[in-house]
C-alpha cells in the first residue's frame, strides 16, 4: 500500500513576472516556524503609485521577479510564541520596524533601516507571513476597517515628511500633488495647526477634493502665468507629486528659509536641475524623507482610527485579488486616488 502524496497547503499571490507581466500563482502557504512569527489571512492590500511606476517605468528598489505589495491589514490565524498578536485579531502590518541594532540604527537613522522585513510572500496574497520584531503589527479598534487602515504605513510616510519640514502651529504650507498621500499631507498639516494650506493640482477635477479635506487655497494651470512676485511663498513646502519638475516648481513657492521636502520617489537616473543660488542666498533647507522613525507608524493609526485624517474621497477603488493584475490600469485611472485589493472580493467578470 503506498500513502497518497501529501499535498502542501498553497495560497493564491499576484506575482510580477520576470517578462513585467502581473498573474496569479499559487504558492506555498505561509507557515508560523518560528517565535514571533505571524500567518495573516489578508483582507486588504495597498496598491498605489510606487507599484504602478515600478512595473510601468521601473523603481530604483523594486525589481521582478516577486509577489508585489507591502502594505497589508487582516486577521491573524496562526502566531508562534511571543507574536505580537493572537489568532483572531485584526491587524495592519508596519512593514519597516526598523532592527534597531545596526550601523544605521545607532545612527539614529531607522527609517533608513535595511534590516527591515516585509511581509512574505508579499502584500498582493490571500495569506502572509511577518517575521520579525515586536512592533510589526498594530492590533485594531473594531471600528477601523481594514481598507482604511492598511493606509497607516503612507500616513505614517506623510507624518515623517510634516516633521521633517517642521510643520509648526501658524505655519503656512504648501503641497505639491494632490494623490492618496498629498492629500492626507493636507489635512495631516491643518492638524498640526498649519495656517494656510495651498495645494497645487495638475489635475483640476481634483482641487474640490483637496477644498474638502481642508486645503486653503488650490493652485493649478495658473501657477504658470503668475510672476515670481505673484507667487505665494511658504515656510514648508511638501513636494509630493511624483513629477520631478515639480522640485523646480516647489522652490518657486519656498519663502527665503524655507523648508522643501523632497518626499517622492522618481523614476530610475532622474535628475533636476534645481536654482542652486537661491538654495544659497535664501538659506533653503532641502531635505529627503522617506519612510519613517519609530512611534509613526501607531500614530498614523490612531488618526486613521479616530477619523482626524480621513479618506473620504481618497479610497475610490477597490478590487478582489483575481482582478488584481489590473491594478496598474485601474490605479493610472484618473478617477482612481487610492486602490485597495481585497482578496475576499469575488471577481467581477
Ligand atoms: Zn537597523
Amino acid at each position: 500500500m503506498t500513502a497518497a502524496p501529501t499535498r502542501l497547503p498553497t495560497t493564491r499571490a499576484v506575482e510580477w513576472t520576470a517578462r513585467g507581466e502581473l498573474r496569479l500563482v499559487d504558492l506555498p502557504a505561509p507557515q508560523a516556524e518560528q517565535p514571533g512569527d505571524l500567518v495573516i489571512e489578508v483582507r486588504a492590500a495597498h496598491f498605489g503609485a510606487a507599484l504602478r511606476r515600478a512595473v510601468t517605468i521601473g523603481h530604483p528598489k523594486i525589481r521582478p521577479p516577486r509577489v508585489l505589495g507591502s502594505l497589508v491589514a487582516g486577521v491573524v490565524t496562526d502566531a508562534g510564541g511571543d507574536a505580537p498578536a493572537q489568532p483572531g485579531d485584526r491587524v495592519v502590518v508596519d512593514p519597516h520596524p526598523p532592527c534597531g541594532t545596526c550601523d544605521t540604527c545607532a545612527r539614529g537613522l531607522q527609517a533608513l533601516c535595511p534590516h527591515t522585513a516585509p511581509p512574505e510572500p508579499g502584500g498582493l496574497a490571500r495569506t502572509v507571513r511577518v517575521r520579525t520584531s515586536p512592533a510589526a503589527v498594530a492590533v485594531l479598534p473594531d471600528t477601523l476597517p481594514f481598507a482604511t487602515a492598511v493606509h497607516a504605513e503612507l500616513l505614517a510616510c506623510v507624518l515623517e515628511a510634516l516633521d521633517r519640514g517642521r510643520v509648526r502651529e501658524g505655519d503656512d504650507v504648501v503641497v505639491l500633488g494632490t494623490g492618496a498621500l498629498a492629500l492626507m499631507a493636507v489635512q495631516a498639516s491643518r492638524r498640526a495647526g498649519a495656517r494656510r494650506v495651498t495645494c497645487v493640482a495638475r489635475r483640476p477635477e481634483r482641487a474640490a477634493l483637496a477644498e474638502r479635506l481642508g486645503a486653503t487655497a488650490v493652485l493649478g494651470a495658473r501657477l504658470a502665468v503668475l510672476t515670481d512676485e505673484e507667487v505665494p511663498k511658504a515656510p514648508v513646502v511638501l513636494e509630493m507629486s511624483g513629477d520631478p519638475a515639480a522640485l523646480a516648481t516647489a522652490f518657486r513657492l519656498a519663502a527665503p528659509g524655507a523648508r522643501i521636502v523632497a518626499f517622492s520617489g522618481y523614476p530610475p537616473g532622474t535628475t533636476v536641475p534645481l536654482p542652486v543660488n537661491q538654495l544659497h542666498y535664501e538659506g533653503l533647507r532641502l531635505v529627503g524623507s522617506y519612510h519613517y522613525a519609530p512611534g509613526r507608524f501607531g500614530r498614523a493609526v490612531d488618526l486613521l482610527a479616530s477619523g482626524e485624517v480621513t479618506l473620504d474621497g481618497i479610497l475610490t477603488h477597490r478590487l478582489g485579488l483575481a482582478d488584481a493584475p489590473r491594478a496598474p490600469a485601474v490605479s493610472a485611472d484618473p478617477h482612481c486616488v487610492s486602490l485597495v485589493i481585497e482578496p475576499h472580493i469575488e471577481p467581477h467578470t
